[in-house]
């Protein structure tokens, strides 16, 4: 199962109220491809980077299994950077600067042997190009899935309705879903923007954990819930989301199914992979653990979310 992954990779700059970073390597994609490939290993990416990236991050994304020739390097150009500040609960963040950069005219150009991929996962950029994304692929894919964020709606609405309507799986944070729907039920909020065309939605609450909305194979609705794991410390919770939109897919990629079954188990593993990925700036925690870190911490979910009824 092939899993082509789409989506900024970055510099940010990031504040919380107990330090902050100078510039560090961020990025949805590269949160994602770092999760991702910690479960299955053909995956990959296409993105572009300005030729002030760092580099070694880039070894590091080869090194763990992803195929980065639909890796795009833009010479005397600059890298997306974004800069965010989160509040005191940590939970809730300002986005004080986003250059686009070089994703300011970003031509996504997917190698040719990457263009039937099984799985796709459209991370955080233009609605534009994750929809010029779809349109090169050359065979309808098993699953799409597609990330994005409270900017996108505020510039690129229509945009981002019309590639709505050609994926399967949405995931969004609860203050996007009221947002996009005009709900401020989440219940309410996920049938509004179910029937803008994703079948299945997944709403991120950070550290209250996601809801999943969906229909099993009989054609039941269904919803699911699964917590976060509660940390005693939360260091950065930047890229909390892709690192659990990357451990969902790639779950979902490493056993070749999309039923709603398998969506639930695809969410934990993706809410154990972002408890690892908050405990740490940046990508630094995620590029280091193992597949051994990722089982011990899926034994603790499994010890939190069951009960003797
Ligand atoms: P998350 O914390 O999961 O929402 O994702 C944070 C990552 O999203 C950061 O590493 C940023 O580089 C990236 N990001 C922030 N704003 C945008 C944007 N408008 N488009 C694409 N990526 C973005």
């Amino acid at each position: 199962m092939s899993l082509l992954v789409i989506g900024s990779v970055a510099f940010d700059a990031i504040d919380t109220p107990f330090g902050s970073t100078g510039k560090i390597v961020g990025g949805a994609a590269s949160y994602i491809s770092l999760a991702t490939t910690l479960l299955h290993k053909q995956v990959g990416l296409v993105a572009v980077v300005g030729d002030d990236f760092d580099f070694d991050f880039v070894e590091t994304l080869k090194s763990r299994g992803t195929d980065v020739s639909g890796l795009q390097i833009k010479l005397g150009e600059k890298s997306f950077f974004w800069h965010g500040k989160y509040h005191m609960d940590m939970n809730s963040r300002d986005t004080l600067v986003t250059e686009l950069n070089v994703l300011g005219d970003f031509d996504p150009i997917v190698p040719e042997h990457w263009q039937q991929p099984d799985f796709v996962m459209l991370g955080n950029l233009s609605p534009q190009v994750q929809l010029t994304t779809l349109n090169r692929l050359t065979k309808k894919p098993k699953l799409v899935v597609l990330d994005t964020m409270n900017f996108w709606m505020d510039i690129a609405l229509d945009d981002l309705k019309a590639v709505l309507n050609r994926i399967d799986v949405l995931t969004i944070n609860d203050e996007e879903a009221r947002q996009l729907s005009g709900e401020y039920s989440l219940v309410k909020a996920a049938r509004v923007i179910r029937a803008m065309g994703p079948k299945t939605l997944i709403i991120k609450k950070g550290e209250h954990g996601a809801l999943l909305f969906g229909q099993s194979d009989d054609g039941k609705e269904q919803v699911f819930f699964c917590p976060a794991l509660p940390l005693e410390e939360v260091f950065d919770p930047t890229g909390a989301g892709d690192t659990f939109a990357g451990g969902f897919i790639g779950y979902l990629a490493s056993v070749g199914r999309t039923d709603f079954e398998a969506m639930k188990t695809a969410i934990v593993y993706g809410s154990a992979m972002a408890s690892y990925c908050v405990e740490q700036f940046g990508t630094q925690k995620l590029a280091s653990i193992t597949e051994k870190d990722l089982h011990e911490r899926l034994a603790e979910f499994k010890q939190l979310m069951s009960v003797k009824a």
